[in-house]
């Protein structure tokens, strides 16, 4: 039985391999993306400018918002928006889907991006600070994409979640924020079932990152984690491609072996060692 499983699963692999990606496919695009004021989000609201989408882009802080606009109309995006607010307030989460509905009518992507601080050390035992990640890099995902259903049923279009490989394995030092990756997980690979049983034209893709080069990545982490760090543009890259090709799920710096996940499932004690081995702490008693 393994080995027609096998050739199964190589030939999925293959064929999924297959489709290419071509700017043009972004071309007149609308694009909401979260989080567009640094990092990652940032770089691909810069990508889809350049590829001639329309973009309405979000965050907290309206300067920096008002530098990637002006900085994307200059790159050849067709049309770029900012609207500033906190992804804390549901009512926020969900006008900004109804700010592309004045502006457009119409949504063909959904990159939701964004995550709220949090520090990156033995979990304090703050329930708050889990309750408010979990609203802001969680609920506000599902708030955004049940306002964007309409539209993006409308378009044939597509969501994509930026999520961590703290969002399918367990890293020490961010037990909030995984919580919130794994919810993302649950929430969205739920749903796409569900879309598939009912025939709606949306694709999801989770996208399962490394550790990548942002500014605040790099300042929460170092000292600490000892692991290379890929850049975020191309990452910002790979997530558009993998959201424009409809795929399931993007894993950036992880491609193709994905090997810590196949650990994961079969030696999880041993993946837990490799893991610790990057932690650069003495050990402290509790
Ligand atoms: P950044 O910290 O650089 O950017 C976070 C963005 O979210 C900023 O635009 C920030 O803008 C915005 N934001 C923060 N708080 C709020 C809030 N309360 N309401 C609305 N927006 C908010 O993150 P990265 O670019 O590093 O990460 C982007 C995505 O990639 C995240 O989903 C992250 O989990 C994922 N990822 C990143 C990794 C990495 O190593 N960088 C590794 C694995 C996954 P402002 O402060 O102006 O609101």
């Amino acid at each position: 039985i393994l080995v027609p499983l096998i050739g199964l699963i190589l030939a999925f692999w293959f064929y999924s391999g297959k489709e290419d990606f071509k700017p043009e496919m972004l071309k007149g695009k609308h694009v909401i993306v979260t989080g567009a004021s640094s990092g990652i989000g940032e770089q691909m609201a810069y990508h889809l400018a350049h590829m001639g989408s329309h973009i309405l882009i979000t965050a907290r802080t309206e300067s920096r918002l008002q530098k990637v606009v002006a900085r994307c109309l200059e790159m050849g995006a067709a049309s770029a928006m900012y609207i500033n607010g906190s992804m804390e307030d549901m009512m926020f989460a969900q006008s900004v889907v109804k700010k592309a509905l004045e502006l457009w009518g119409n949504l063909d992507m959904l990159i939701l991006n964004h995550i709220g601080t949090s520090d990156f050390h033995y979990f304090d035992r703050d329930i708050a600070h889990v309750q408010k990640l979990l609203d802001i890099n969680f609920l506000s995902y599902v708030a955004m994409t049940t306002a964007a259903l309409p539209m993006l049923k409308n378009s044939g279009g597509s969501i994509v979640v930026v999520s961590s490989m703290a969002g399918k394995v367990g890293f020490p030092f961010v037990a909030p924020y995984s919580a919130t990756k794994f919810a993302l997980d649950g929430f969205f690979s739920s749903l796409r079932q569900e879309f598939v049983m009912r025939n709606t034209n949306i694709s999801i893709t989770l996208c399962i990152l490394g550790l990548i080069n942002t500014e605040n990545a790099m300042k929460a982490v170092s000292e600490v984690y000892a692991s290379s760090a890929a850049p975020k543009e191309e990452c910002a890259l790979e997530i558009i491609k993998g959201g424009a090709l409809r795929q399931r799920e993007v894993y950036y710096k992880y491609t193709p072996t994905k090997i810590p996940l196949l650990i994961r499932d079969w030696a999880p004690d041993l993946l837990d060692y490799f893991i610790r081995l990057k932690y650069n702490v003495g050990k402290q008693e509790d």
